[in-house]
């Protein structure tokens, strides 16, 4: 298809920050092909569908580089008792899904993704083969990295960190599968990603049995690095270093590492992930519910690339880049920086960089993907419409973004979302979520739950 967006402002996030005003977009066949003055754009496009944008302004897609969708069954509960979780049932609702209930949770989230105008996002998460389909259908673009780790979790639960070489096969296999099975599908649209669970749960045998496969298929790589406490304390007890030393030791830094949170990291860490140039995903609104930030200026000067992701429980990336610009301020007792401009360039380019592909998104340029977001400017909050991105950064909300393509598809448009029905899915994650949490503290009558569960979903 052929799109012509006209006379309306774009915000390209290319390196010089460049914004257009008054003017045209052309995307053709999932590329951006043209961007200039309307006039111009209209006579050399004349069959081109045209799209109105007055009063819209184009942003290039967010990108979310660590997420797990399913999460959002947990929404509500564990934002509110810390990391490893203080609730002690043997799992959350979300592990109380069927597959079917895992489908409705997966279309949940991307469509709190899409409306908040994410075009890409990594997903990680056991057994993702039940729901990749579902996740091909929304039109986002996609990581899968499948969840994976080799700890024996009958020693673990006698307080004991062992590894299990089976479980690591078993582990690394259906990773194999799912990459086998679905990267490069959709016309490329769908990617593979590598996905050991963390530096706690993962032995040096499984870094590098990650290493090898994301060399083999040529792909990123993740891992949650430096997420809590009881992480850092534990692999210093069983590995004798810092968790970013236990990665630095296997050889496991690299610039197509994206190394989840990084909370709590000391200045020899830092300089480490400098040093192999690693992709750093900030996930700043999960780390202010988790009362901890990320020293993102200091990564970036130390030579890491700086993308987000949501992480847990919420799919807003508007929320998170605000959250990155109020968190890291306080943070660095800094009244001026970071500016809204670098905020949006670690939530659009940044994203890219760190997921290894800035040459196909994450600015809006000719001859790259036709992957943005529209939001209408003419609101209360928005104008007047003297600094775009500021005013976005500090007072936008998800709910100002009405149209989303990706690929040069559109998956949202007037605020409807194109692929999934929204009203049915809302609805049904409603009752199940209600369900799955009633379940779980009825049949742990002896586990502490400070919440009153309302009597029936609304
Ligand atoms: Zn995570």
């Amino acid at each position: 298809m052929e799109y012509l967006i006209r006379d309306s402002t774009v915000v390209t996030g290319s390196p010089d920050r460049l914004i257009w005003y008054k003017s045209a977009i052309l995307t053709k066949n999932g590329t951006i092909q043209d961007i200039g003055e309307t006039i111009l754009l209209e006579e050399k496009y004349p069959s081109a569908t045209r799209i109105e944008g007055e009063g819209k302004v184009i942003f290039p897609g967010l990108i979310n580089c660590h997420t797990h969708l399913l999460a959002t069954a947990d929404k509500g509960i564990l934002e509110d008792f810390g990391f490893p979780t203080t609730l002690k049932f043997p799992t959350t609702g979300r592990g109380l899904l069927d597959q079917e209930e895992r489908n409705v949770f997966a279309k949940l989230a991307c469509i709190e993704a899409i409306k908040s105008g994410t075009t890409t996002l990594l997903e990680i998460s056991d057994d993702i083969e039940e729901y990749a389909q579902t996740l091909d259908a929304t039109g986002l673009r996609v990581f899968l990295g499948e969840n994976m780790n080799d700890i024996d979790n009958a020693k673990l639960r006698e307080g004991l960190y062992e590894y299990s070489s089976h479980k690591r096969e078993i582990a690394v296999g259906k990773a194999s599968d799912l990459i086998n099975n679905w990267h490069g599908k959709s016309n490329g649209r769908i990617k593979g990603f590598v996905a050991p669970h963390a530096t706690e749960t993962v032995s040096p045998q499984l870094l590098r049995a990650s290493r090898d496969l994301a060399e083999k298929y040529e792909l990123g790589y993740t891992i949650h690095l430096s997420q809590s406490y009881e992480e850092i304390e534990v692999v210093k007890r069983i590995r004798g270093v810092l968790p970013t030393h236990y990665l630095f030791d296997n050889e496991f830094l690299s610039n197509r590492l994206v190394a989840a949170h990084c909370r709590y990291v000391n200045s020899s860490e830092i300089a480490l992930l400098g040093k192999k140039n690693t992709g750093i995903s900030h996930n700043s609104a999960i780390g202010a519910r988790r009362g901890a930030a990320a020293p993102v200026a200091e990564l970036l000067s130390a030579g890491c690339s700086i993308g987000m992701g949501s992480d847990n429980m919420a799919e807003d990336m508007v929320e998170v880049m605000r959250a990155a610009l109020f968190h890291e301020r306080v943070r660095r007792n800094d009244e001026i920086n970071p500016q809204p401009e670098d905020v949006l360039e670690w939530g659009t380019m940044g994203g890219a960089k760190t997921l290894g592909i800035a040459d196909e998104v994450g600015s809006l340029e000719i001859g790259k993907k036709a992957d943005l977001f529209m939001i209408d400017f003419k609101k209360a909050h928005l104008v007047p419409s003297l600094r775009i991105v500021s005013s976005f950064i500090h007072n936008g909300i998800s709910s100002d973004v009405t149209d989303v393509m990706v690929d040069g598809e559109w998956v949202m448009q007037n605020s409807s979302i194109k692929n999934i029905d929204e009203t049915k899915v809302i609805q049904q994650a409603e009752e199940i979520g209600h369900r799955v949490w009633n379940q779980l503290v009825k049949e742990n009558p002896d586990v502490p739950f400070p919440i009153n569960l309302p009597p029936a979903p609304l």
